[in-house]
């Protein structure tokens, strides 16, 4: 018989939701037509690409003028970083943002290290949250830009964005965030968040891989990131992709309509996955702060037990869980959020993340558990050795 596969890496993609899907062929089968062509064909497009920018929108408090879409959370932080830095320059080289951000900002960050913006990489604490006061500390007059997301993808700690915001604000600087893992996760209006620009994507909320939108407040500097065409308010070269927009528009609405109710389900199966798993397996334990944390995160430390082997052989019984975070797994690269928080390297590598999802039961849970106990059991036992002879060749 055919084994029942648990995916516990809601944080890496989600699956499509039914109705995302059957938006979507309904825009592939009816709106074919470019969005900026002026005949029917275009129109008819145009209203249904309008119709998906009110969505989300309104999923985020924002007027649709403000909304841009994207191919995807990389494309909008790499936007909205290298956008806002080099349309700001004439006002300083300063930007600020965390040690724990996702690649795409980054790596942003450190290209433009190359053409001489400075950039301050903000510490954070053992639960994975950034030092307010070093943010205070690192203002400077020449300060142009600050980053920091909402929630963290590897551990899931949530930042405090309403009070970067004000203090941006005072201090007459812009302020992005990343709230590609916070969409659908907590309520967020940008207006009463106070933040200048956001970072959405698609694919975390059960919508299509591959688009997504950067909210850019009116009023923002930001310069063009593609150059090309007069899309999107001539400020996001490309043919638009209705199809796609329109599932990011359906998946938004739907991720944050009755968004209380659902987060508060997610939060007990993760719960109860937490403490089965701690009555289940000795030595373990969760990081990321233990309240202030997305309600489907669950970061976990094996001790003596490396995760690759724990993931790979979780994977042979047909249970999906990640190494930190999916863009790092695929390398040898020991996460930099891990390590920003203060964990050593074994730490580090003995590390899974597992993120849930609305289909995910307590029975699937007591599955997954059983599984992960059998696992962990095995690995522990084969690397007790080793790791005993380390110390002994110590
Ligand atoms: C997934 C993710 C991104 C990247 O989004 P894509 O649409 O996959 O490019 C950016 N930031 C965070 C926090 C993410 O989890």
């Amino acid at each position: 018989m055919e084994e029942k596969t648990i995916y516990l890496d809601y944080a890496a993609t989600t699956p499509i939701s039914a109705d995302v899907y059957k938006k979507m062929l309904e825009c592939y089968s009816n709106y074919n037509g470019n969005s900026s062509s002026l005949y029917k064909l275009g129109r008819e497009a145009d209203a249904v690409l309008e119709e998906a920018r009110e969505k989300v929108a309104k999923a985020i408090g924002a007027e649709p003028s403000e909304i841009y879409f994207t191919s995807g959370g990389t494309e909008s932080n790499n936007w909205a970083i290298k956008g806002i830095a080099r349309a700001n320059k004439m006002r300083g080289n300063h930007i600020i943002t965390s040690a724990i951000e996702h690649p795409s900002i980054l790596e942003s960050c450190r290209e433009l290290e190359k053409e001489g913006f400075k950039v301050t990489y903000i510490p954070v604490d053992e639960n994975g949250v950034v030092d307010y006061a070093s943010i205070i500390k690192a203002i400077s007059p020449s300060t142009i830009l600050i980053s920091i997301m909402m929630a963290n993808n590897e551990v899931g700690s949530l930042q405090p964005i309403r009070a970067i915001a004000e203090l941006a604000k005072q201090n007459k600087i812009c302020f992005h965030t990343d709230a590609v893992q916070a969409i659908g996760s907590l309520n967020i209006n940008v207006k009463e968040l106070g933040v200048d620009a956001l970072s959405i994507s698609a694919h975390k909320i059960y919508g299509p891989k591959g688009v997504g939108a950067l909210y850019i407040k009116k009023g923002v500097k930001i310069e063009k990131f593609m150059s090309g065409g007069r899309q999107e308010r001539n400020l996001r070269a490309g043919t638009v992709n209705v199809p796609l927009c329109a599932g990011l528009g359906e998946a938004i609405e739907i991720a944050t309509t009755n968004l209380d109710e659902k987060v508060k389900n997610v939060r007990i199966v993760r719960k109860y996955f937490q403490k089965k798993l701690s009555e289940a397996i000795h030595n373990i334990s969760l990081n990321g702060h233990p309240t202030q944390r997305l309600a489907n995160n669950c970061s976990i430390t094996f001790e003596g037990a490396e995760s690759e082997a724990v993931v790979m052989m979780l994977d042979s019984v047909g249970i999906y869980a990640s190494t930190g975070s999916a863009c790092e797994s695929g390398s040898s690269m020991p996460s930099h959020v891990l390590l920003a928080m203060g964990r050593d390297i074994e730490q580090v590598r003995t590390t899974v993340r597992f993120t849930f999802g609305e289909e995910i039961t307590k029975e699937d849970v007591d599955i997954a558990v059983e599984k992960i106990r059998k696992v962990v059991k095995k690995i522990r036992s084969v690397s007790a050795i080793r790791i005993y002879k380390n110390k002994v060749e110590l």
